[in-house]
């Protein structure tokens, strides 16, 4: 192990999950030289026994995993490493792990020292193998199907919360295990909020309706926007916004490839909307990594300087967004190599008028 550890202590549950197949929501996985062990309570005892695999361990223990709480001892965490005797620097994920919890590791152990460590494993579930984009390809079939049934009921008179709950019904049928974050339908000057809520506000004739929702398959997930017109042609501004988005989106699947940096993707659609005039209204970054979390390594953002790895998958999601009038959001799924970046949404971004 590199980083001069031992050993690894990984509680994140994503990373749990892909180290281990383990999908509950209490879990640590030690990860030494020797061996990988999983750790978990009662309540999981049957569900570990079915899907942890590649482990030389599981261990059902009792009390609190980290030693939390009042009177509490060495957590079972501790008690583990404690008791292999070549550990001796441990790594924690400072980035999950509650101060409280970290700060009661090593109160016990005379021997190890535990160890901050920031996102080693995220690093790893950056780059996708074939199986895990197949099941985000999987996913976004889901949501485009989904998307698909409830067009032809979308009118005006119907509320966001309307919208929604039709999507979300289609999106279970159609094998998606959950909503991987909360649907997002915003109409009319609410869609000017990148990350509205879903309210009982009634979609108006010539409205937009912007749309972003999830699917998730064997954990993986999927993330997409759509935004239209609802009960009437798109004016020639909404046109104009729309088209300015649409081809930042583009332009930015066209070219982007693993080896340019975060700042480099975003570059590619930002400077599309800024020679539209409306680069002060793009407000966010290009994208997010997608995999068993919805947002993950690596980011397609100006603040990014590193490069996005051969074999990742991103969005791609340009935005404009004018207060009071509405906003547009064109958001689709991608594998990057250092070819290029190949769909996994259905890039389904032509201006749609629910009419
Ligand atoms: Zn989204
Ligand atoms: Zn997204």
């Amino acid at each position: 192990m590199d980083r001069g550890l031992d050993a690894l202590v990984v509680s994140h549950p994503a990373n749990v999950r892909y180290l281990t197949g383990f999908t509950g929501s209490s879990a640590v996985v030690v990860v030494a030289h020797s061996a990988v062990s999983l750790f978990t309570d009662s309540r999981y005892d049957v569900q570990a026994e079915a899907e942890v695999t590649g482990v030389a361990r599981v261990e059902i223990v009792s009390g609190d995993l980290w030693g939390v709480g009042p009177g509490a001892g060495a957590g079972a965490v501790e008690k583990a490493v404690d008791a292999a005797p070549d550990l001796r620097r441990v790594g924690f994920e400072a980035h999950y792990v509650s101060a409280r919890a970290a700060a009661a590791l090593g109160g016990h152990s005379e021997r190890v020292e535990f160890v901050p460590t920031s996102e080693v494993v995220e690093a790893f579930r950056a780059v996708k193998d074939a199986g895990e984009v197949a099941a985000i390809g999987a996913a976004a079939r889901v949501a485009s199907e989904a998307l698909d049934a409830i067009l032809p009921i979308i009118r005006p008179g119907l509320r966001e919360l309307d919208v929604a709950a039709a999507l979300e019904r289609e999106l279970r049928v159609r094998g998606s295990e959950w909503h991987p974050f909360p649907t997002i339908a915003a109409s009319g000057p609410r869609s000017a909020m990148p990350h509205a809520g879903t309210t009982e506000r009634t979609v108006e004739a010539g409205d937009w309706l912007l749309l972003d929702f999830g699917a998730q398959v064997e954990g993986y997930c999927a993330d997409v926007t759509r935004t239209f017109v609802v009960g009437r042609r798109a004016d020639e501004r909404q046109r104009e916004v729309y088209e300015a988005v649409r081809e930042a989106q583009a332009r930015a699947i066209s070219q982007i490839r693993a080896g340019m940096t975060g700042r480099e993707a975003d570059e590619k659609a930002r400077s599309v909307i800024d020679a539209r005039g409306f680069g002060d209204a793009f407000r966010h970054s290009l994208g997010h990594g997608l995999g068993l979390e919805v947002h993950e390594a690596p980011r397609v953002s100006r603040t990014n300087e590193d490069s996005l790895p051969d074999g990742c998958v991103v969005t791609v999601e340009p935005g404009v967004y004018l207060p009071g009038w509405g906003g547009v959001r064109i958001e689709d799924d991608v594998h990057v190599t250092a070819e290029g970046a190949e769909l996994l949404s259905d890039g389904g971004t032509e201006l749609v008028e629910l009419v």
